[in-house]
């Protein structure tokens, strides 16, 4: 039975580099998409604050987090949430890895899968929050999505009402490893809340949901990834305009290029390619119609620095 799964594993590798050494593209066509200028920043945000916390850290190959990427190239991954402090309120956007990341990844992550989906832990985000005392609990989280590396940390903050997108809440109920942990969402102790984005289109997206009914921080469809997918939008007290994109591209290198992922984490992970392609196009016209914007990919460590 181990030599079984060694032989599989070693054939997964085979086709992950395979594609890598026939050089399969994952270009984007360009349909010269018209970028949108970002609204000003409104005067609320003055009450807004942003911190970034990493809790794992993986080196891999450029080629595993964008097609055509080096195969010798180190790409360094992050894993982590963001904390947003708007005046008495807070809120979280992903959890990262938590303190129960080893017992569920042990759980729920196929052994195929494994070699693949490896991370490095560091501090999980509720133990940063504790440990520092200008950091409040968050009293809500809203999730990217609802993949395995951003809901780790949900059991983490039971005090918190944990928001999804409706139609992310909807992929929920079937959705199985190894993208989503049912080890980490069916935990009775979460309080969901879904919601729609219903507050009218936003720098070109749509649709939106302003979390604090004053533009400081939106969130906007970015679906394709998984059905429900969102970015959130943050201005903050120093004007700093930032972009969570959550998994559109792991790589902000892709965007420039308009490159998919790997064709093997493309295929395993993207929920749909052709919605993936086509948000990729948008956030790239955004990106160079607002050249201040931080556009900042959920793994992409380089744009957390
Ligand atoms: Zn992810």
């Amino acid at each position: 039975m181990k030599i079984l799964k060694v032989i599989l594993c070693v054939l997964v590798f085979i086709v992950f580099f395979g594609v890598y050494i026939f050089n399969i593209s994952g270009n984007i066509s360009n349909n010269a998409i018209e970028g949108f200028k970002l609204p000003r920043i409104p005067a609320s945000s003055s009450k807004v604050d942003v911190h970034l916390l990493k809790t794992g850290y993986i080196t891999v190959p450029e080629a595993f987090s964008m097609a055509q990427g080096s195969l010798f190239k180190p790409f360094e991954m992050v894993h982590g949430a963001v904390l947003v402090k708007h005046g008495s309120s807070s809120f979280l956007f992903d959890t990262g890895l938590g303190k129960q990341i080893d017992k569920q990844f042990h759980l729920d992550m196929p052994f195929w899968s494994k070699p693949f989906m490896t991370y490095k832990k560091s501090t999980p985000a509720v133990d940063l929050i504790k440990n520092n005392p200008n950091l409040p609990l968050p009293n809500r989280i809203f999730l990217s999505h609802s993949h395995w590396d951003h809901a780790s940390g949900l059991v983490d903050f039971p005090q918190a009402n944990v928001w999804i997108s409706s139609q992310e809440f909807d992929y929920l109920k079937t959705a199985k490893p190894p993208s989503v942990f049912p080890s980490q969402v069916n935990s009775k102790s979460i309080m969901w809340h879904s919601y729609q984005l219903n507050d009218g289109a936003y720098a070109g997206f749509d649709r939106s949901f302003d979390i604090f009914n004053d533009g400081s921080a939106v969130i906007v469809e970015l679906s394709g990834h998984s059905p429900g997918s969102v970015g959130l939008f943050v201005n903050d007290k120093f004007g700093i305009r930032r972009f969570f994109i959550g998994d559109v591209v792991w790589n902000l290198s892709a965007l420039d290029n308009l490159k998919r992922k790997s064709w093997a984490a493309s295929l395993l992970l993207d929920h749909n390619e052709n919605t993936t392609d086509n948000t990729i196009l948008k956030l790239k016209a955004l990106k160079d119609k607002n050249p201040d914007l931080k556009i900042i990919p959920a793994h992409d460590l380089s744009a957390w620095k």
